[in-house]
């Protein structure tokens, strides 16, 4: 079982697999004002950043399920890095349905919402593992500026209903009976390091593996990539990562 090889080529050298830097992943854990031994689910998560850090920085435990057989293995190697490894746990699987043994206070899907089959899909599924009090995190794309049928598409998106404005986003959360109760949102500069890093990371692998199945798909990625991205991602999409309380 694994994702798609393109993510694992593309990715391969982010920490963050979101639209957010260090700096604002940072700047999210102290917003929420994590005590000590707040225990956390993270589904869809990546190479373990988020879970790592925050062990690090405000002391919580948790448990992440990501598909992905490498980013598993780094949040792995990054727990042992920042010395957290006994705090937390990461398991590879699928996390569509995952529901914790026991009841956490941060339940978190963070820029992997197709988990439990959207937006309001995936709260349903991470309400299942969250205690009384507790906080939901959802990380999502919305529109910056409301696009045509083509701009969605050139930012990888289906079409324009895929993603919502961000009053509209943060009124779905309240239709759903959540307050929201803080966010963090990306910008363009943090958009960079998720997207422009990923050109390097491909032409280094490029020149790695000459012979490899993927090397048209991969050539073709960075050939055009910095342009589409430009003209389509960089200006119209935004993301945030947004705190949900129950009513
Ligand atoms: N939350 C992480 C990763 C976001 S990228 C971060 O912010 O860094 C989306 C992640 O979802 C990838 O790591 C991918 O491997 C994972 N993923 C995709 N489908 C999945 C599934 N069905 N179950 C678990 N993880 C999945």
């Amino acid at each position: 079982m694994d994702i798609p090889r393109i993510f694992n080529i593309t990715e391969s050298a982010h920490r963050i697999h979101n639209p957010f830097t260090p700096e604002k992943l940072a700047t999210l854990g102290t917003a929420l004002r994590l005590e000590p031994g707040t225990r956390m689910l993270d589904l869809g998560s990546g190479s373990g950043e988020m879970l790592c850090t925050w062990a690090r920085n405000h002391g919580v435990i948790g448990t992440g399920i990501d598909m992905s057989q490498l980013f598993i293995e780094q949040a792995k190697l990054r727990a042992e890095a920042l010395g957290v490894a006994d705090r937390v746990t990461f398991i590879h699987g699928d996390a569509a349905g995952y529901v914790s043994d026991k009841n956490v206070d941060v339940a978190a899907c963070v820029g992997a919402t197709w988990i439990g089959g959207g937006v309001v899909g995936t709260i349903e599924l991470l309400a299942r593992s969250l205690s009384p009090g507790g906080i939901i995190l959802v990380g999502e794309p919305y529109w910056r500026q409301l696009p045509t049928e083509d701009i969605a598409k050139g930012c990888h998106a289906n079409s324009i209903s895929d993603f919502l404005m961000l009053p509209e986003l943060l009124a779905s959360f309240g239709n759903l009976a959540y307050d929201v109760v803080e966010m963090v949102l990306a910008d363009q500069d943090s958009w960079d390091r998720y997207e422009a890093a990923k050109w390097l990371t491909m032409r280094r692998w490029l020149e790695a593996n000459p012979a490899d199945e993927f090397v048209e798909e991969v050539r073709a990625q960075l050939t055009s990539e910095p342009v589409r991205y430009a003209s389509y991602t960089r200006e119209y999409l935004g993301w945030g990562v947004f705190a949900l309380m129950p009513r």
